[in-house]
């Protein structure tokens, strides 16, 4: 019989009226569980429980706060492997890329446990004679927390582990494609010794859980990470409530990888091929633009379409599979539809791009490469989130970086280069929140501020030291102490 996995409200565990069925897209015969869904009753049930937990769980001391986080970070670090499988089961990246992300919500966990004995302050003199004057951060309150599918243990734990650090309290809402590496993260947490109420899970639609948080009046803060469109909701819906929400968002890229005629082609063609490829290319930070100078331009296209032909596409538990299937109908209706208006603008299908069958049932797509692409069709200017990778010929470093900025988007940037001159002037000039150099534009460390600019990106950044601009507000205080 398949499980039910429920929602966590008030420190218990509790069914609501409907599920979602979590199928693996490596293999939809094979479902993982059955999520409750939450009622709207609920998911406001859960925000007045944040709302009264806050009031002890903000005055905790710092180490009873490190404890716990540090008691969660250790047993996702010791179930790493499973915790791992599970997520390449439900999102269908592949293994050693799941148990990585698995690694990683650890790594984070024990980095934020560290953070909550390093909360300081400042002490400054007053212009005026016999006054004192201390800054301090205080926790900022209940935190709707609303998640997207594509980073289902890393996402979450990037959010929750700082806001309980600083000692708020949070509703959270996975995304409804993923369910079950959230319900899992939240039952470690619960078990580690949480008091009740300080940590919600409300699974279910955005447009019914995801919105009654946006709405509540006794939700103070909302971290947000997914589409430009859900983005711009969240950040309505904050500015019409009063109090006015605070609101970080991470949203869309399009992100320019540039490989100039200097570059050593290995490390380019790697670069490219994890960057555009590899989590199936659904990362935000996906190398999903690829711009090549002429001098380069054919040995490139060559190089890479040789490493692509490769790649095994395959179930992501399959030891050896390089790249999983798409995550679902959905999306791989829309790879499809961009691989189909790419040709349709006029540019070049050089590689893939096709269905593949394979031994379980699942949404397999061969990665497709695209060349004789501008910078003005829709394939090089809209987030496809797919295994698409589209080439961009320029002359120079020059128009190189015209075109890489020529977006709406400044999540991550690229430039493979063995030139300092143009490695340092990119680092400068790109208009992106990330710059990265001889590296695939994606994958990042934790301990680091993540973030963009432009399109892709509202408010403070996530992650590192960072992350208490968001989940801490600043107290300025005053003493004549005569
Ligand atoms: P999405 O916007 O469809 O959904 C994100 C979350 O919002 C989900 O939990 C969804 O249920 C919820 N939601 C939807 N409608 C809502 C509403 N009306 N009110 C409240 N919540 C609502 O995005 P997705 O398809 O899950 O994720 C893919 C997108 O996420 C891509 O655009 C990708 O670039 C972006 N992303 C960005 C980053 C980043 O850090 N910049 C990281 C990962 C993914």
């Amino acid at each position: 019989m398949t499980e039910l996995y429920k929602n966590y409200i008030n420190g218990e565990w509790v069914e609501g009226n409907s599920v979602t069925v979590n199928i693996n897209p490596s293999d939809t015969n094979d479902i993982i569980g059955n999520y409750t869904r939450a009622t709207k009753a609920q998911t406001e049930e859960a925000i007045t429980s944040a709302k009264h937990a806050f009031a002890s769980w903000s005055r905790t001391t710092p180490q009873e706060r490190y404890e716990i986080l540090k008691k969660a970070s250790d047993e996702i670090l010791a179930r790493k492997d499973e915790l791992g499988r599970l997520l390449s089961r439900e999102e269908g990246k592949t293994l050693p890329e799941g148990i990585g992300e698995a690694t990683r919500a650890g790594q984070i966990f024990a980095f934020f446990a560290g953070e909550a004995l390093r909360l300081n302050g400042e002490m400054v003199p007053s212009i005026r004679p016999g006054v004192g004057i201390e800054i301090t951060r205080e926790a900022v309150g209940v935190i709707g927390m609303i998640t997207p599918w594509n980073f289902p243990i890393a996402i979450p734990a990037w959010k929750i582990a700082p806001a309980l650090a600083y000692g708020n309290t949070i509703v959270f809402k996975p995304a409804d494609l993923v369910p079950g590496c959230g319900w899992a993260l939240v039952d470690i947490l619960a078990r580690a010794g949480l008091p009740k109420g300080v940590l919600n899970l409300v699974m279910g639609r955005g447009s019914e859980v995801g919105q009654t948080i946006l709405d509540h009046k006794d939700v103070n803060a909302i971290t947000f990470t997914g589409s430009v469109g859900t983005g711009r909701k969240v950040a309505e819906a904050a500015i019409r409530s009063m109090p006015i929400k605070k609101i970080q968002l991470e949203m869309g890229g399009k992100n320019p990888l540039i490989v100039l005629d200097d570059a050593d082609l290995k490390i380019a063609v790697e670069s490219a091929v994890n960057g555009a490829f590899f989590s199936t290319g659904q990362r935000c930070t996906a190398s999903s633009r690829l711009i090549v100078s002429d001098g380069i331009h054919d040995a490139f296209v060559a190089a890479l379409t040789d490493r692509l032909k490769g790649l095994s596409v395959d179930n992501a538990l399959k030891a050896g599979t390089n790249i999983g299937p798409v995550v679902d109908q959905n999306q791989l209706d829309q790879d499809l539809s961009y691989i189909g208006i790419g040709q349709k603008e006029g540019a070049r299908l050089v590689w893939g791009g096709e269905l593949l069958n394979r031994e379980t049932p699942g949404f397999y797509l061969q990665p497709a490469l695209f060349t004789e692409v501008s910078n003005t069709m829709r394939i090089a200017r809209e987030e496809i989130f797919g295994p698409v990778g589209v080439i961009i010929r320029v002359k120079d470093y020059d128009e190189a970086l015209s075109v890489a900025n020529d977006t709406e988007f400044g999540l991550s940037a690229g430039i493979c280069t063995t030139s300092l001159k143009y490695a340092s002037h990119f680092k400068r000039n790109s208009e992106a929140g990330m710059v990265m150099v001889n590296l695939p534009t994606a994958g990042v460390d934790y301990h680091v501020p993540f973030g963009g600019r432009k399109g892709s990106s509202y408010g403070s950044r996530e992650q590192g030291t960072y992350a208490k601009e968001f989940f801490t507000i600043v107290k300025t205080a005053y003493t004549f102490a005569g």
